[in-house]
């Protein structure tokens, strides 16, 4: 059976942790295919019984040392491609050097981090490879004809599910935050092939020169040990003032907020708390009316403990809540703070 490959995130010469969560998701889909084949030959009695492998494709100037960390830690077989020249990532070099490697490993899917590094390369990475392509995963189940993937549409408000159609290579870029890593019980570690490319030749047209830091300080976010965050059900930007005295009410806190607030200038970067924005893992965090997004989740998960406030029962954020209240948050509020 075709391999599944996945391209680790690296950033800086480091492994990023959404490298895991890749794994994790390449594992969901092994799973099914398992399951399928099992299924299959239960009914036609064939021997079937066999299912992807997963290799892992590292690259960088020194892709060692971070091949050797992933195959021990997961026991899958890492490829470790070493591109002496790339100083640093770009989506070109990247989808020269990928694209042909790729292209011999002949993959039923491709996994890459729905991260602003993979967003960059992995679409042009598809039309190179010929592959269909679906960004954004955030869910993967099995069908009779084979596994559907969904990904939210609408500002998340609802999830497109797609069936590819079989025959062509798939990349799919997975969302941060949704698939758990799970500790395996690694007996052994996988194998590691270092292979060496080097990027450029006449086909290289942009070159990276730096990265800035921008202007947003999430230090008072990070360091908060209870986060009050506003979402859209706040309803109207003057009430931020009221959740602003309600988290004054926690000695070392800060408030934090959802995307849509920043996006309508209601409150800075600074406030912001998910994928774009503060990764924090406060004592307490608070969410006033946030439904619960994959984005917003993925900056919070990390909480000891949540509580949420808001209308829906059924919002995505009271499954990922110690306590949901529900109510009107601007009710709820007010009646805590003992005010009209
Ligand atoms: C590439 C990308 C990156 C993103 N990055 C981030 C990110 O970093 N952080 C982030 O937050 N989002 C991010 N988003 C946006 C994300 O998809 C969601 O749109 C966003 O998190 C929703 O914000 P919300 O929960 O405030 O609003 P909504 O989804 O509109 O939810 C509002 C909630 O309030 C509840 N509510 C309404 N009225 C009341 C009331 N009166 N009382 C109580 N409850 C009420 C509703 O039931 C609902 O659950 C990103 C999206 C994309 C595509």
């Amino acid at each position: 059976m075709k391999p599944l490959v996945i391209i680790a995130e690296v950033m800086d010469g480091s492994l990023r942790s959404v490298t895991w969560e890749l794994i994790a998701a390449a594992r969901v889909i092994q799973r099914l295919k398992k399951l399928q084949s099992d299924q299959r030959e239960e009914k036609e009695g064939a021997d079937q019984k066999n299912f992807p492998v997963i290799q892992v494709i590292v690259p960088g100037q020194n892709p060692m040392p971070l091949a050797e960390k992933i195959s021990s830690a997961t026991g899958t077989d890492v490829l470790a491609l070493k591109i002496p020249n790339l100083a640093a990532y770009t989506s070109e070099a990247y989808k020269n050097c990928l694209g042909p490697l790729i292209r011999e490993l002949a993959p039923s899917h491709i996994l890459v981090a729905h991260t602003s590094q993979g967003r960059d390369f992995a679409p042009g990475l598809a039309v190179r490879l010929r592959a269909a392509s679906i960004s954004g995963v955030n869910k993967i189940r099995s069908h009779e004809e084979g596994l559907l993937y969904s990904r939210p549409v609408l500002n998340n408000t609802r999830n497109m599910v797609l069936r590819p159609e079989p025959g062509f290579p798939l990349v799919l870029t997975i969302m941060p935050g949704i698939f758990s890593p799970q500790a395996s019980g690694v007996k052994h570690p996988g194998s590691i092939i270092l292979k060496e490319i080097f990027s450029g030749g006449g086909q290289v047209r942009m070159d990276h020169q730096k990265i800035l830091k921008n202007k947003s300080n999430h230090q008072k976010l990070k360091q908060a040990q209870t986060i009050v965050a506003a979402g859209r059900g706040v309803g109207e930007r003057s009430n931020l003032e009221s959740v602003l005295r309600f988290a004054e009410t926690f000695s070392a806190s800060a408030v934090g907020a959802s995307r849509p607030l920043v996006d309508m200038g209601w409150i800075g970067h600074d406030n912001q708390v998910g994928i774009t924005g503060a990764s924090v893992a406060p004592r307490l965090y608070i969410a006033c009316g946030i439904s619960g997004s994959s984005q917003h989740l993925a900056g919070m998960k990390e909480s000891d403990w949540v509580v949420s406030i808001n209308k829906n029962f059924q919002a995505p954020i009271c499954s990922h809540s110690d306590l949901c209240i529900t109510a009107d948050v601007m009710d709820f509020i007010h009646s805590f703070m003992e005010e009209d």
